[in-house]
């Protein structure tokens, strides 16, 4: 086989489709958010970013800077094995304890990212539990697909967001049947929210686990800001709740949350998180300070929410077609991969503004859009530069205005 020419012509394929993968190459500043430097073409630009999963800023907030500073001073660089084998320094068992505590659940387990923590949760109980059939939303993350084929137990695919539907699937099973529900409180593409009480209500009449991601709404949704199974009062109701340290606490990191059998079971038999490093003691401190100030700064969340509302606002009052979402995220829609990607470079270009096109497989073709975060700190001078910029865009490319 001619290996060169082989990825020479897929990578050519994905570039005359538009969806090849071009990475921004940023310079994140203390102080600075949402402003960065964008290095690009030997220069260097100011830009403001637009589409950050650091959606509270809490990845520069002084408290977290400082504690992971204060604990790589004291504790060093990398933890320095598996968590079996030295790896499991204090700032672990205070984390673990800190997410357990967050969540209301009895213990919490870390992985090195949200990503491990699905694939390994999911592939350890489809693995281990005997005939255990898994239900899947059909929008659920990459990393949740992985997992239930990695354990290769049998996977039941319900409509989005639809309880009725996955009533449905779960009926064609006996009750004695083990059963688990695999499903995403904010779905980040669409920004929708999960009919969680519903879901429960069904899984619990069929006598199924309720395995929860709430990967884009841990920080930011609920009083304490544990989720929106908190917010909507029925964190008890979920029996594995799954998320990440890497988004709106601005670190690095993910975990489950559940019974203490359940998670020690996962702790016991999971490959992922047994057979690799843990992550750096002074990230594990970094996230504590983080899930502390946020659990405690409930205004932060009311700011954050009336921000997207206001966006989502003001962009409809532009005509700019704005998807439907009932959460912090802003989908505006163009409908092509090749338009999406022009209409991202001329915003970085030409407005200094950089919201990263959003494209096939990660959303169906025909719905390409650009996926804009709003955050606490953009404030509403950014925001008119944003919209203003937006307009000079799409007329710009001629891009359907009432396409949402
Ligand atoms: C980002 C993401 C993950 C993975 O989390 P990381 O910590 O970034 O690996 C899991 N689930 C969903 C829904 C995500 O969007």
């Amino acid at each position: 086989m001619d290996y060169k020419s082989y990825f020479a012509d897929r990578l050519r394929d994905l570039r005359e489709e538009g969806r090849y993968r071009v990475f921004c190459d940023l310079e994140r500043r203390t102080g600075k958010f949402p402003k960065a430097i964008n290095h690009r073409d030997g220069e260097t630009h100011e830009v403001t970013i637009w589409c950050s999963n650091d959606y509270m800023g809490m990845g520069m907030h002084p408290e977290v800077v400082g504690a992971i500073a204060d604990a790589v001073s004291q504790c060093g660089a990398g933890a320095g094995g598996t968590r079996n084998i030295s790896g499991t320094t204090h700032h672990h068992v205070m984390l673990e304890e800190v997410l357990a505590d967050w969540h209301q659940k009895e213990s919490a387990l870390v992985f090195t990212s949200g990503y491990v923590a699905n694939l390994t949760t999911l592939m350890t109980l489809g693995q281990q539990i005997p005939d255990l059939v898994i239900f899947s939303d059909a929008l659920n993350h990459n990393s949740m697909i992985e997992g239930v084929r990695h354990s290769r137990a049998p996977k039941k695919i319900f409509r989005h967001n639809d309880p009725a539907d996955l009533d449905r699937l779960l009926s064609e099973y006996p009750k004695a049947t083990p059963k688990l529900v695999a499903f995403e409180s904010v779905y980040s593409m669409d920004g929708d929210i999960a009919p969680i009480a519903d879901i429960c209500d069904v899984a619990e009449k069929h006598g199924a686990l309720t395995f929860l991601d709430e990967v884009h709404a841990v920080g930011m949704y609920g009083e304490r800001g544990s989720g929106v199974a908190e917010r909507d009062g029925v964190a008890d109701r979920i029996d594995i709740v799954q998320a990440t340290m890497g988004k709106a606490i601005g670190c690095i990191g993910g975990y489950i949350a559940g019974d203490k059998d359940l998670v020690d079971f996962v702790r016991s038999f999971g490959a992922g998180f047994i057979f690799t490093t843990s992550l750096p003691p002074g990230i594990a401190a970094g996230a504590c300070a983080s899930i502390k100030h946020l659990s405690e700064h409930n205004e932060l969340r009311i700011r954050h929410q009336e921000r997207a509302a206001t966006l989502k606002r003001r962009l409809r009052e532009m005509n700019l077609p704005v998807m439907d979402s009932v959460s912090h995220i802003v989908p505006v829609l163009v409908g092509d991969a090749g338009l999406c990607k022009q209409a991202s470079d001329l915003l970085l270009t030409r407005h200094h503004i950089y919201v990263q096109p959003i494209n096939y497989p990660t959303v169906p073709r025909g719905t390409e859009r650009l996926r804009i975060t709003p955050t606490p700190l953009h404030d509403d001078e950014l925001m008119d530069h944003l919209v203003a910029a937006l307009l000079d865009v799409w007329s710009t490319l001629g891009i359907n205005q009432q396409a949402a």
